[in-house]
């Protein structure tokens, strides 16, 4: 857990709960949290979730790996500890969004359990929805896509530390969807995805 560094602070209460935030949107504010594997194709069922959700008139906004290693998190690396601090800051951001009742998809590798349970924690203590998607595959298919040509690097020891050659890949035990995109288009991942959205009660307030 990280240390609290600031001392004289006081939670100020706001007038909103977020259930009326929630009301006045018309749907329920969610992280939905993709991990899997680079090239599992998180970031690319992301994007196309997030069209159809807008589509249907949902607000839905979508937090990805690299994006946010351009600017809020542009001062981490790989490192376990480093790792762990981008998906702490990335859970807290994501909260955020859900919590104004937004439906927020966030993609990253989150390899780690440790880090998952943690942002689900920093959920659950909020009273906002968490739904831990796994976007799962065979690591010889995530080898094959290889769309940023990473694991060609990774396996000729130009990248060091990556994730399913040199790093290890904490599959989630319990996560509350499962897809296996060496099985499924990415239409069929978007479609369960919708349905556990609704299953969740989540598309309406
Ligand atoms: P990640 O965000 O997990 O690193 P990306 O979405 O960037 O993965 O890359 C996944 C790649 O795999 C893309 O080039 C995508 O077009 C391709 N792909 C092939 N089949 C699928 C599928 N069934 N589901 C998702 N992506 C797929």
């Amino acid at each position: 857990m990280t240390e609290q560094l600031a001392t004289n602070i006081t939670w100020h209460e706001g007038e909103v709960s977020h259930a009326q935030r929630n009301q006045s949107l018309g749907q329920k504010g969610a992280t939905l949290w993709m991990t899997g594997l680079s090239a599992s194709g998180k970031s690319t069922i992301a994007v196309a979730l997030e069209q159809v959700l807008l589509q249907q008139g949902k607000h839905a906004y979508r937090l990805d790996g690299d994006n946010i290693r351009h600017g809020l998190n542009k001062n981490l690396g790989f490192s376990a500890e480093d790792r762990a601090e981008n998906i702490r800051r990335i859970g807290e951001v994501s909260k955020l969004f859900a919590d104004a009742g937004i439906l927020s998809i966030a993609s990253f590798i989150s390899p780690y359990t440790a880090d998952r349970d943690l942002v689900r924690k920093l959920h659950e203590d909020a009273g906002v929805a968490f739904i831990e998607v796994y976007v799962d595959l065979p690591l010889e298919v995530a080898e094959s896509r290889d769309p940023k040509g990473l694991y060609k690097k990774a396996r000729a020891g130009e990248i060091k530390g990556f994730t399913g050659i040199d790093d290890p890949y904490e599959a989630p035990t319990n996560p509350e969807l499962h897809l296996k995109t060496h099985e499924m288009s990415v239409e069929d991942s978007v479609r369960a995805l919708l349905e556990c959205l609704q299953d969740n009660n989540l598309l309406e307030a």
